[in-house]
């Protein structure tokens, strides 16, 4: 899988070399390259950002420094019509959009590129599923009061373009939730986890449901005890007791997901 980071603090990336995705990184599994738009500046203070149009507070990201490393992605991506956009200010290529290399399916893909942002679709881990099939993952953080909708309007011709939100809260800039993002997906790219079995039985896999609680050694810890089904080596009994928590939890921490799961499970009942 080829990722590209578009952001104007590049080093905030520097996390995503350490662990897991640095080692796949080496093992050649994944391939990560960041971009700064600062570079694909034309005056002297590299300029990225610009007053609201309208007016009001804060600072607005600029249309063509983000145009422009989105172009220098396409460009070195390996699919044909990479070196035919059109770089007028107002039109695109008519040879239409650059394609990253053959899908699953053996037909041209489009590169994902997400943009991170508080008002776009909620980032899930079916969503994280989904993209860790992609091939060509492209992120563009927005800094100040976020980028130039207009940037999300033209990429639509060259990208599959998804606005996507960590959360319901506010970030001072998009890099962490581009962390978050890539985390998640990589670690589902298969051979990025040693162990892939550990990924069936986590919280939000497969029916949705949260993690049972885990425990290890020493049977006793400051007065605490590991429940005594997990000792028993009755695996029919542990699965069972396992499920049960998992119940527990969900409908306790998290009514939401409770609530679906009920639902998914009367509509498979039917
Ligand atoms: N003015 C924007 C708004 O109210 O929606 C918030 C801009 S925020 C200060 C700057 C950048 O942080 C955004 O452009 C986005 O890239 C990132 N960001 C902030 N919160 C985020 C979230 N919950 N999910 C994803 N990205 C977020």
């Amino acid at each position: 899988m080829r990722i590209d980071l578009l952001s104007i603090f590049p080093e905030f990336f520097d996390v995503l070399d350490l662990s897991l995705i640095g080692r796949a990184q080496q093992d050649g599994l994944l391939e990560i390259n960041r971009i700064q738009p600062r570079d694909f500046t034309t005056d002297r203070h590299r300029t990225v950002d610009s007053p609201p149009a309208g007016g009001g507070a804060g600072m607005v990201m600029k249309p063509e420094p983000i145009a422009q490393a989105l172009e220098h992605v396409l460009d070195s991506s390996a699919g044909p019509g990479a070196g035919e956009i059109d770089r007028s200010e107002s039109g695109l290529s008519e040879s239409g959009p650059s394609e990253s290399g053959p899908s699953e399916s053996g037909a041209q893909e489009r590169p994902v590129l997400i943009i991170p942002t508080p008002s776009g679709e909620l980032f899930t881990q079916r969503a994280a599923e989904e993209l860790a099939h992609r091939q060509h993952l492209v992120f563009a953080a927005g800094r100040f009061e976020g980028i130039d909708q207009r940037v999300t309007e033209w990429a639509q011709e060259h990208f599959e373009v998804r606005p996507m939100s960590i959360g319901d809260y506010v970030l001072n800039g998009g890099e962490a939730a581009v962390v978050v993002m890539v985390e998640a997906i990589t670690r589902l790219v298969p051979g990025v986890i040693g162990n892939p079995e550990s990924l069936d039985e986590e919280s939000h896999a497969g029916d949705g449901l949260l993690e049972y609680p885990v425990y290890t050694k020493p049977a006793q810890w400051r007065g605490h005890e590991i429940p005594q089904v997990l000792l028993s080596g009755d695996h029919g009994k542990i699965a069972a007791w396992r499920r049960e928590q998992q119940e527990l939890r969900t409908r306790k921490g998290r009514p939401d997901i409770w609530a679906r799961y009920v639902v998914a499970q009367e509509r498979e009942s039917r």
